[in-house]
């Protein structure tokens, strides 16, 4: 800690800041040392925090927003967890499509259809195919889950992709 007389500008090292008045060693002066440095330091602290706490309340508020706009832009979610081939009755092989809809909304939700898009090696579209999952209405955090056999080639089909029936969206 650096102090320094007012009068000849004696600069005098302390370990520890003063408390109240300072006499000057060379030319005698007395004077109040100001414990304006800790008092600066506490304020840059304090005016640090804040504006990092602003920043961190901004990006929570952008956050919220961004999650809220996308909650409302898709508030079921349909996912597809499982796609295996399975053979049938009449021995064929199909491509069996498992997944999952969520309602990720705070609304109760009906299930809308359901669209099995299946594509090949080059993806191209084999097969647009729309059907209905069990449950009608999903309740706020519920989720459904769904396995429809593709009436497709299982050969040709490479990739499958489900997307949900919104009414109004097309
Ligand atoms: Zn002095």
């Amino acid at each position: 800690m650096k102090i320094k007389c007012d009068f000849c500008k004696t600069e005098y090292n302390l370990d520890k800041l003063p408390n109240g008045n300072v006499k000057c060693a060379i030319c005698g002066n007395v004077w109040a040392v100001q414990k304006s440095n800790k008092k600066n330091s506490f304020l840059m602290f304090f005016a640090a925090l804040c504006a990092l706490l602003a920043a961190l309340v901004f990006t929570i508020v952008v956050f919220i927003n961004y999650q809220a706009a996308k909650i409302k832009n898709n508030p079921l979610v349909a996912s597809i967890t499982e796609v295996t081939t399975v053979t049938d009755e009449m021995g064929r092989q199909k491509v069996s499509v498992s997944g999952t809809v969520k309602n990720q909304s705070e609304k109760i939700y009906g299930v809308p259809d359901l669209i099995v898009t299946s594509y090949d090696e080059e993806g191209n579209v084999v097969s647009k195919q729309k059907f209905l999952p069990s449950a009608t209405l999903l309740d706020v955090g519920e989720e459904v889950s769904f396995n429809h056999i593709l009436s497709s080639n299982p050969a040709v089909v490479k990739k499958v992709s489900v997307e949900l029936e919104m009414q109004g969206v097309k």
